[in-house]
């Protein structure tokens, strides 16, 4: 079977050669964790997504913003247990996930909320975009996991990729792969992502089409490289990564060693 390229297993590649083949040929278990932890958000975002219609549909306004947002909370937490039980998954990943689902359901009542505010009973059929969260994309080989996803009335379609972490230019790459993947479900042209960092509040907006390019050259590399991985490594990540009880070289067992050649995408 044909192995399953991640838009993040592009990043990966891109930070350490010697971690994507850590994770996609050795299989390590950091990975598994990661995989069920995806698939639990997803489908607690999915959950959340009909609990969120069924109330909305019966809403009684007014209704106080409080009340309001407690409610997207209740939701959002339904939907995380709901999922965890589905997946037979250990209940600490409440604990390990609840920020970014009560994150993402405080962003969306406040978002819901602006057109309460400014159309009353109207509200619904005017809230343009949709945000959606957490929409797995598929195309052929390659999948990803989209944050958030704005989805206008017009067709117009936004992806938003939510870093907790500092700005890093290959954040721009990644978020490509995305807009590839919507280009390809959607058959639509994706020219602008943007980039929305929490520590800062601070969205930035991206023109794609120089890194889907990017991103597509890299494709290529990791498919290549797949096929027959050789152990280039990148030093500067060894004291970040998680693999590094893992990894034959950070461990100095003899193995080819490189640094890493590509161009420096790390920021
Ligand atoms: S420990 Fe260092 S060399 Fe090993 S996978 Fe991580 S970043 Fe790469």
């Amino acid at each position: 079977m044909q192995a399953m390229i991640f838009v993040t297993d592009i990043i990966e590649y891109l930070i350490c050669p010697v971690r994507l083949y850590l994770k996609k040929i050795k299989n390590i278990k950091i990975e598994n964790k990661r995989l069920l932890r995806g698939k639990i958000l997803h489908r607690a975002f999915e959950l959340f997504d009909s609990f969120e219609k069924e109330y909305l549909n019966d809403l009684e306004l007014p209704i106080e913003l409080e009340r309001f947002t407690k409610d997207y909370i209740i939701m959002a937490n339904r939907g995380l247990v709901r999922a965890i039980l589905e997946f037979n998954a250990p209940q600490t990943y409440i604990l390990e996930l609840k920020d970014i689902i009560h994150r993402e359901a405080k962003f969306r009542a406040n978002y819901v909320w602006s057109f309460i505010e400014k159309y009353g009973e109207q509200f619904y059929n005017k809230i343009n975009p949709i945000i959606k969260s957490e929409i797995l994309l598929k195309y052929n080989d390659l999948v990803g996991r989209i944050d958030r996803l704005e989805k206008y009335k017009s067709g117009r379609l936004i992806p938003i990729e939510i870093k907790t972490g500092t700005y890093k230019e290959y954040h721009k790459i990644q978020l490509a792969g995305y807009a590839i993947l919507l280009e390809k479900n959607y058959n639509t042209k994706i020219d602008v992502g943007l980039l929305y960092y929490t520590k800062t509040d601070r969205y930035i907006e991206v023109e794609l089409d120089p890194y889907k390019e990017l991103f597509l050259e890299l494709y290529e590399k990791v498919k290549l490289f797949l096929d027959s991985p050789r152990m280039i490594a990148n030093k500067k990540y060894c004291q970040y990564c998680d693999y590094k009880y893992f990894c034959p070289v950070y461990n100095n067992k003899k193995l080819e060693f490189f640094n890493n050649t590509d161009k420096n995408l790390n920021g």
